[in-house]
């Protein structure tokens, strides 16, 4: 039995570790460091480019259930996170060092894997998971959009999404400007004093290197919202803060500025934050844009990038296993999937490299159904209902509701959480 994994970035590594441990012989084919993406800097597997947290570790939150749907399961990412953790408060960050090469020396020991330094510019022949990730080659992406008949190559200025129901509704209001056509934005208003205090944290916030952004005509066209607000203290409240023809119902007058939120998705869970692409580091778009009252409580589902994204049209392309529907011996991994984050990269890794290693034993797909955050995430990567796909974190809003009702938040996604870690702890891999 054997198969091919390309690229050791964080689903790849997960992928290989997983098929090796099930008896399979992998060729694992990674080109650092003789070749590196523009934000790879490392030799060593499983790299994080950008922060050194897996973000929440907590039950109550949709990655920290991921997180612990992966660790009952043998995950090599997430041994190798708890095994180097750092102190994080309700997080799991990690020593960015020891943890890149904690998997890297299981993997080099591991006597199934046989690693192999290179660029790989074209598809190999046989069973291979191509996990090359959001920055993958030049050379590599050109074969696969030649051989997908696709394009692969996105520039990602994304704003962040929010969940409707982590939005407080009692300081923020449904209307559109000037109360034309529907109501269909969601207005959260800011006093003077706190656009003031906004600004400030905004204008000196961490930011995230820009990777692949070199065409400044690209980067002109989506300014980020904290390069916009350096321009001038009241430059946002002339951009995309602008209250003009917004009266809050509250008080009958035009707030000060106005933070607007439009649907992301049809069925109105999901908003993302009009005019806030930005490029600041995620725990700082959280803790910054929380400053907006009605989203002090804000779950985001997605934070803001910029940077260069290599990723399939998921829902034509993949079935729920990240195999491709039209040749399943190609099965795909990581970010270019869709998925989005380390976490749910590792998770696809994760599934794709069990999925490949049954099959290569004759046995058939374990079912992780939609009520585990593992399940969801290749569903929703493959859901054929989807129209104009984008990148997705993990989040609640994906996993099936209760059907019962649970009094709070905090508790619901506890529930949530209970039920698919019941459901994982049944499975036989
Ligand atoms: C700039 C940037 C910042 C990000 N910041 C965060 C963050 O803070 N938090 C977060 O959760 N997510 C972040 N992400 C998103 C994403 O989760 C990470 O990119 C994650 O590392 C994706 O995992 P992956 O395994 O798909 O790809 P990667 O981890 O990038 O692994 C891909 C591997 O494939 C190799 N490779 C590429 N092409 C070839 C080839 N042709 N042949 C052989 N090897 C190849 C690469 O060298 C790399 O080692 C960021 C992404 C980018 C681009």
């Amino acid at each position: 039995m054997n198969a091919t994994v390309i690229g050791a970035g964080l689903a790849g590594s997960e992928a290989a570790w997983q098929l090796a441990q099930r008896g399979v012989s992998v060729a694992l084919w990674e080109m650092k460091p003789e070749k590196r993406t523009p934000a790879h800097v490392s030799g060593d597997f499983a790299e994080l480019v950008c922060s050194n947290s897996l973000r929440s570790d907590q039950l109550e939150n949709a990655v920290g259930l991921l997180k612990e749907e992966l660790r009952r399961l043998g995950s090599l990412i997430l041994e190798a996170a708890d095994a180097t953790r750092v102190a994080a408060g309700g997080a799991l960050a990690v020593d960015r060092e020891g943890f890149a090469r904690y998997v890297t020396e299981k993997l080099r020991a591991h006597p199934q894997i046989a690693i192999h330094t290179g660029e790989v510019t074209s598809l190999p022949e046989g069973d291979v998971i191509v996990a090359t990730g959001p920055l993958t080659s030049d050379a590599l992406a050109d074969h696969l959009a030649g051989f997908l008949d696709r394009t692969l190559h996105f520039y990602d200025a994304a704003a962040p999404l929010v969940t409707f129901d982590s939005v407080d509704m009692g300081s923020a209001w449904f209307a559109s400007r000037y109360d034309k056509g529907t109501a269909d934005y969601i207005n959260c208003p800011l006093t003077e004093a706190e656009y003031a205090a906004f600004w400030t944290e905004l204008v000196s916030a961490q930011e995230a290197e820009v990777h692949g952004f070199e065409d400044s005509g690209v980067f002109e066209g989506c300014m980020p919202v904290e390069v916009m607000a350096r321009r001038g203290l009241d430059t946002l409240r002339y951009g995309p803060l602008k209250p003009r023809g917004l009266r809050d119902p509250r008080t009958g007058k035009e707030p000060y500025a106005v933070v607007q939120l439009r649907r992301d998705n049809a069925q109105g869970t999901i908003y993302n934050l009009v005019g806030f692409q930005t490029h600041l580091r995620w725990p700082e778009q959280k803790r910054v844009f929380s400053m907006v009252p009605a989203l002090r409580e804000a779950e985001f589902v997605r934070y803001g990038v910029m940077h260069r994204n290599t990723y399939l049209d998921g829902p034509r392309l993949l079935d729920r296993y990240y195999r491709l529907k039209a040749l399943p011996r190609l099965v795909f991994a990581g970010q270019m999937t869709g998925v989005e984050g380390y976490v749910e990269s590792a998770a696809s890794g994760f599934l794709a490299g069990v999925e490949l290693a049954r099959r290569l034993r004759g046995e058939p797909p374990v079912d992780f159904p939609a009520e585990t955050a593992i399940g969801a995430l290749g569903l929703y990567v493959s859901n054929t209902s989807v129209t104009n796909f984008q990148p997705m974190n993990i989040n609640f809003g994906i996993i099936p509701p209760l059907g019962y009702k649970v009094r709070g938040k905090r508790n619901k996604n506890a529930e949530l959480s209970r039920r698919s870690l019941e459901i994982v702890s049944g499975l036989t891999l």
